[in-house]
């Protein structure tokens, strides 16, 4: 990860790319990046990946989903008036780990009657599932970095690496610049997450052929 410390000083900082897509109006900020959806798709498709969270019931989806998509509720602080770069601006605490631990740990201890696991590994799944959302946001062209660190390190940090397209919040989502971020993320989120999908759909189907055969005989 790279700090972005330079980017705390950003109130509307956009991609260059998205620099014509739309008049400066107040409303063509980066907003919650990649879109929102596509932090629950990935969450949700790496989850039902994993063995150890096969059986799980909805509501835990429903949570992993969720929290996978929370950090970005502080688009709010935008309206507030509170500095993008600033800790508890967009893509500050809400995003960092310590967020993501809490509210999992919160999260855990709700559902832990409802799941079929034991609550530590729910915690660490739940948490898991918020954490990724800042990951993949350290993965845009755009905007701040993410405050992965928040309380310890009011930093942002960006990966190296960022192939995904910054997603923009009102009307400019649905001119060339949203449909642009989709793109990015049909290739860079939904292919990846389409291949997980279909590794959980495998392996139950192979779990499902087992136990049938084991009732035969
Ligand atoms: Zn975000």
């Amino acid at each position: 990860m790279i700090s972005d410390r330079a980017a705390r000083c950003q109130v509307r900082a956009r991609p260059a790319a998205a620099r014509s897509a739309g008049p400066a109006d107040g409303l063509d900020y980066p907003g919650p990046v990649p879109t929102i959806l596509g932090h629950a798709v990935v969450a949700v498709c790496a989850g039902r990946a994993l063995p150890p969270l096969d059986p799980m019931p909805r509501r835990f989806w429903v949570a992993v989903a969720a929290l996978a998509m929370l950090p970005d509720l502080d688009v709010i602080a935008f309206e507030l008036g509170v500095p993008y770069g600033a800790p508890w601006g967009h893509r500050g605490a809400s995003h960092s780990l310590a967020a993501a631990v809490v509210v999992g740990l919160l999260a855990a201890l709700a559902l832990r009657r409802a799941l079929p696991l034991p609550w530590p590994l729910a915690w660490a799944c739940l948490s898991a599932a918020m954490a990724s959302h800042g990951a993949l946001d350290a993965l845009t062209d755009g905007g701040s970095g993410v405050a992965f660190l928040f309380p310890f390190d009011d930093g942002r940090y960006v990966a190296p690496w960022r192939p995904l397209r910054v997603s923009p919040i009102g009307r400019h989502f649905f001119g060339p610049w949203g449909l642009a971020t989709l793109a990015s993320e049909a290739r860079w989120l939904g292919i990846p997450a389409g291949i997980l999908l279909a590794v959980g759909v495998i392996r139950r189907g192979a779990r499902t052929r087992a136990d049938a055969r084991r009732a035969i005989r």
